[in-house]
């Protein structure tokens, strides 16, 4: 079977979102955004703060001068760059404190990571999360394209986008599936999970499944999503949170198989992961490639749906 290509199996099953209608960002211009990624304020700001005695992260926030430098990127009006982040920038007081991390954090190897590396992913990874889906969310109306709503016309036998419980209602008209057998698998199980004596992915509509993993729905090859109306989402401000993630994926941290009882883990990766199917990835590769180098991550372009 061949469920995601060779995109990471929690990269694979997110999508993004359809526009509502073509905005006004130009289809051929990249974002400013992804010629002066936040990340590297973040990380001069972090330093900063670390370097004087201030408790309150806004503190500093305020007292930034204009313009900021920091060698690649010139920042004319750092706290407005910042603005949009003030509620994950209230973590940097975790490096000046002992308190427990949000997660465990793991190096690539699998050991601890130091505190200090830990919390610079921990960081970056929500506020790049956070940057690329406005990023998206300027770049896909002009494309005109659906291929996120739609399941995979190639060689792979459907795609899924994950839910959390309150997005089950959006999808009133859809078999839901939860059996102590779906419960126990996850999309991507060898042997698949079967329905009906057959393997879920050959339905030939789409489905609901509650998995090992929690809720997603089920795209089958040539199916789409029933919210997808003309082109467009019927639910667009409601639209699940997967929907509303880039097609750049940010990999500072990936997140681990959750096990029962366990913490919730994280590894370091320290990557960026566009996703070449989808058009402005591959009209913007340049620009995609130096926002990676500029927040010190290596990128990576893999095709998703075959
Ligand atoms: S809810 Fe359906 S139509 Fe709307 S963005 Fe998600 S996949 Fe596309
Ligand atoms: S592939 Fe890209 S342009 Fe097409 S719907 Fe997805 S994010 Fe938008």
């Amino acid at each position: 079977m061949t469920a995601a290509g060779n995109i990471p199996s929690s990269t694979a099953m997110s999508l993004s979102p359809r526009t509502p209608s073509p905005s006004s960002a130009s289809a051929s211009a990249p974002p400013a955004a992804l010629a002066a990624p936040v990340l590297p304020l973040v990380r001069l700001v972090t330093m900063l703060f670390l370097a004087t005695p201030l408790d309150d992260p806004a503190e500093l926030l305020g007292q930034l001068p204009s313009p900021v430098d920091t060698g690649d990127v010139t920042y004319a009006d750092p706290a407005a760059a910042l603005a949009p982040y003030e509620d994950i920038l209230t973590d940097l007081t975790l490096f000046k404190t002992d308190a427990p991390l949000p997660a465990t954090i793991l190096e690539v190897n699998g050991e601890p990571a130091d505190r200090i590396s830990a919390l610079d992913c921990w960081l970056g990874q929500r506020i790049l999360e956070r940057e690329l889906e406005a990023i998206n969310t300027l770049l896909c109306g002009p494309c005109h394209c659906d291929l996120c709503c739609t399941g995979p016309t190639g060689e792979q036998f459907f795609f899924e986008i994950p839910l959390q419980d309150q997005e089950l209602a959006l999808f009133p008209s859809l078999d839901h599936i939860d059996t102590p057998a779906s419960r126990k698998a996850t999309a991507y199980d060898e042997p698949p999970l079967n329905i009906n004596g057959r393997p879920f992915y050959q339905r030939t509509s789409p489905c609901l499944i509650r998995w090992r993993t929690g809720p997603s729905l089920i795209l089958p090859r040539g199916s789409r999503c029933p919210r997808l109306d003309q082109g467009r989402c019927a639910v667009y401000p409601q639209r699940p949170q997967v929907c509303r993630r880039p097609q750049i994926f940010p990999y500072l941290l990936e997140a681990e198989k959750p096990q029962q009882g366990a913490a919730r883990t994280f590894r370091i990766r320290r990557t960026l992961l566009a996703v070449w199917d989808c058009p402005y990835v591959r009209r913007l590769e340049d620009a995609i490639a130096a926002y990676g180098r500029l927040c010190g991550l290596e990128v990576l372009f893999r095709t998703n749906k075959g």
